[in-house]
């Protein structure tokens, strides 16, 4: 099965040349290469990242998150929107780690941002799916580089706010953005201190109607509560505000802020840096997943895992010495080759 090409693929050359055209077709089918697990595909997608890297990088990368009906594909259909006026081209991506256990996507659903999927300036891809959070990180990883040697100029990647998908999405983007509701306390919302503590802005949505006054109260306390936090090493204070996506309101408002963060971190040296240090990370995320790949992909390692744990459960070895025992196994497969 591993050795199996699919007929369908076309040159790496004609994925390189469409991508750098802008041709929307051969970039999603330039990613499904990349989300494939066949080692065909795993060649080609190396040959096509390596030729497009060059072109790669010029974009404003933001993460989004926020729990589940805080209303973050209505914030990005109106952001969207909003960054295509102003002639940006807009790339949404999303990691979602529960599509890997219930097979369907909470994230990325095309019919969730209808506008937008319909517009030429918008590209959205749904996440790919993988066994670990970390697989699918680097997938959307690549992905990203694709999508903006394809010429899209923000990209957006979204997350939902419950886990350990956001450190994910804030390891590889320069822009962190928490979308909120008033009225529910954080522990409510399910949102960690960790989560807030790396958010470059928080947003309290759906501030109409009624909700008017509590998000302004909100806002308040989200403001005092991202005081405690020490100074981030950007140099950016991160900013709350107010707004509704369903309405259009304070939606401008969050890209003035993004534009003053970049100006700031690009002027005081910031920015690159940080993408340096998300490049060096990357290099390691890849060596553990390949890593974990190669030891839990060995048929005489799963083999002898299974019957590890058996001996565990009946007391014959301890979980530590099992551990070292599969280890060493794993060392020996090496030294033979
Ligand atoms: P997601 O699960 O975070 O993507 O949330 P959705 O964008 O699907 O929104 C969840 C619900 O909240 C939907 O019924 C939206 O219509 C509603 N919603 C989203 N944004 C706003 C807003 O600004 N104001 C109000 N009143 N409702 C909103």
């Amino acid at each position: 099965m591993k050795n199996y090409k699919p007929k369908n693929r076309l040159s790496a050359k004609t994925y390189i040349e469409g991508i750098l055209k802008g041709d929307r077709v051969l970039l999603s089918r330039a990613i499904t290469i990349i989300e494939s697990n066949l080692e065909s595909d795993k060649l080609l997608a190396k040959e096509i990242i390596q030729a497009i890297l060059p072109k790669s990088g010029n974009s404003i990368r933001i993460g989004i998150t926020g729990v589940p009906g805080v209303g973050k594909s209505t914030f990005i259909e109106a952001f969207g929107k909003h960054l295509i006026t102003k002639k940006h081209k807009v790339a949404i991506l999303s990691i979602d780690p529960s599509s890997q256990r219930s097979k369907g996507s909470i994230l990325g659903d095309k019919t969730r941002m209808e506008e937008l999927a319909n517009a030429e300036e918008a590209y959205i891809r749904p996440s790919a799916s993988g066994d670990t959070l970390g697989g699918v990180a680097n997938k959307t990883g690549e992905t990203m580089l694709l999508c903006e040697a394809a010429g899209y100029d923000v990209i957006l990647i979204e997350t939902v706010g419950v886990g350990q998908s956001e450190t994910a999405v804030h390891g590889m983007t320069d822009f962190f953005l928490l979308l909120m509701l008033s009225g529910a306390g954080d522990e409510l919302q399910g949102i960690k201190k960790g989560i807030m503590e790396m958010a470059d802005m928080v947003v309290i949505n759906k501030a109409d109607g009624d909700n008017v006054r509590k998000s302004e109260q909100a806002k308040i306390q989200y403001q005092n509560a991202l005081h405690i936090f020490p100074q981030s090493e950007s140099g950016w204070s991160p900013v709350v505000s107010t707004a509704s996506a369903i309405k259009n309101i304070g939606i401008d408002n969050v890209w003035k802020e993004i534009t003053k963060f970049k100006n700031l971190v690009k002027e005081n040296g910031y920015f690159d840096k940080n993408r340096n240090h998300q490049q060096i990370q990357w290099m390691y995320n890849n060596i553990n997943e390949e890593l974990k790949r190669l030891f839990y992909g060995s048929k005489n390692i799963s083999t002898q895992l299974t019957s590890l744990e058996k001996d565990i459960i009946t007391a014959k070895i301890s979980p530590v010495k099992a551990a070292q025992h599969i280890i060493e196994e794993f060392k020996k497969s090496f030294n033979k080759k």
